[in-house]
């Protein structure tokens, strides 16, 4: 790196893309350094705030509950307000993309899942909002033959045990496949043809032959990999067609789109992305860090900055490490907090339980910088950010990308 930048984010998950964004939004040189894409394009897309609380309960208002939660928690250490900001700050980004993406503001709202549950989440695309689900007397589930990762039968049966779907009246479609008819496809496939010219034709007219005029229908994610939304809005003005896609198994179109979405507005604010490059080891002195060093084979490049936002996920992002009696943070080696007896990780039955495990990562100040026993920060200038901080069980208590966004944003806006 010719000039120092002002700050360097490690990791190109949720957390690391909403960190450099924040930060060249706030006018500050800005470098992102990730060897891999993250979750957000296995997930939903959508940004679950609070979905469970510690009984493991469905939680309607997010914001009850936040304001109780345990201290160490990341919400807790940042506070409702700036809880409140990050929120807005992505709403607003979304906007003025032309992605918008909602909340109710108070109460969660839900996402079809591909097995016909309803899962609670803060915010999503604005034309996924699933109250049309609720406004509608009858709904039309479409399937395309072929299709591997979504399967309407199991929609039904799912439904079938929802109270929301109570009474209502459900039709299941499957469209012919846009290619050889014993071939096997997946959504990301059919959303990937229908990003192009002959693709969306297809799609378009086919729809329009299959599909009743003016029904509400919830779809696999197959309208386009890009945030963009063309092909829903000229079947809602011809057709009089509302589209609800589903969520699917990895790769995930709606995380992919939402991924693009961020990447194209880091583009446009001049952050530098280096891509398929990983962090390996750090240089710190008197309680600062002076650069972090990838490794390029032959060599270790080092990149400097002023300050440094971690976002390098957990176990599974690969930036945290797990070995027998001992957990810990990958880039400078901070041990988590684990009990000592292994066995004590986790809980003896597997499912519907929290797992000591979920909630390992670095523990933070209020600063989100690393601390140490006694509570002192043990690196002046980097803060952690998303699934590596600790505290917190994203998937037991469904605030994944809420927790990401909050840290990240209140990470590099100091
Ligand atoms: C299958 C699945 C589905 C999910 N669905 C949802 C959902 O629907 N809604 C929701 O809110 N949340 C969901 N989540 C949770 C959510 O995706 C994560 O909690 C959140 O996105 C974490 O983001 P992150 O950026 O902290 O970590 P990650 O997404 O793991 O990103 C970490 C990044 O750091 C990079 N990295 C790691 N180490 C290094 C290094 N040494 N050098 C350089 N780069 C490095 C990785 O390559 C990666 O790019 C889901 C998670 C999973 C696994």
């Amino acid at each position: 790196m010719k000039s120092e930048a002002d700050l360097l984010v490690v990791g190109g998950g949720f957390a690391g893309l909403i960190a450099a964004l924040a930060a060249a939004e706030n006018n500050k040189k800005t470098v992102l350094i990730t060897f891999g894409a993250g979750s957000l394009a296995v997930g939903g897309g959508v940004v679950d705030l609070l979905g469970a609380d510690e009984a493991n309960r469905l939680v309607i208002r997010p914001f009850e509950h936040i304001e109780k939660m345990p201290k160490e928690h990341p919400y807790s250490l940042l506070g409702v307000r700036k809880v409140r900001g990050a929120l807005s700050f992505f709403e607003r980004i979304t906007k003025d993309y032309g992605y918008p993406y909602i909340s109710d503001g108070v109460k969660n709202s839900f996402m079809v899942t591909p097995i016909g549950k309803l899962k609670p989440t803060y915010m999503f695309y604005e034309k996924q909002h699933s109250v049309v689900l609720k406004e509608s007397q009858d709904i039309i589930i479409l399937g395309v033959n072929g299709l591997k990762d979504f399967f309407p039968d199991l929609l039904l049966n799912g439904f079938a045990r929802q109270p929301l779907f109570k009474n209502k009246n459900f039709k299941v479609i499957n469209l012919p496949s846009p290619f050889h008819k014993d071939w096997d496809l997946t959504s990301f496939e059919i959303a990937a043809f229908v990003t192009r010219d002959e693709g969306r034709e297809w799609f378009k007219q086919t729809f329009k032959k299959n599909v009743p005029k003016s029904t509400v229908v919830i779809a696999p994610p197959i309208l386009g990999i890009e945030p963009e939304d063309s092909v829903r809005l000229e079947l809602a003005q011809s057709h009089g067609a509302a589209i609800i896609e589903s969520a699917t198994l990895p790769p995930s179109v709606l995380g992919i789109r939402l991924r693009k979405l961020l990447i194209d507005l880091l583009k446009a604010k001049g952050v530098a992305i280096i891509e398929a490059a990983k962090i390996v080891s750090s240089e710190v002195k008197a309680k600062k860090c002076l650069a972090l060093f990838t490794s390029d084979n032959d060599r270790l490049r080092r990149y400097s900055a002023k300050e440094y936002i971690i976002a390098t996920g957990g176990f599974f992002g690969g930036g945290a490490v797990a070995l027998p009696g001992r957990a810990y943070e990958a880039v400078f080696n901070i041990d988590f907090d684990v009990p000592k007896v292994q066995e004590e990780w986790s809980e003896k039955k597997l499912f519907g339980v929290r797992h000591p495990f979920g909630a390992f990562g670095v523990k933070v100040d209020s600063s989100l910088r690393a601390i140490d026993s006694s509570g002192e920060p043990i690196l002046e200038n980097v803060r952690f950010a998303g699934r590596i901080l600790g505290g917190y069980d994203f998937a037991a208590e469904k605030s994944g990308n809420g927790v990401a966004l909050v840290s990240a944003y209140n990470a590099a806006r100091g």
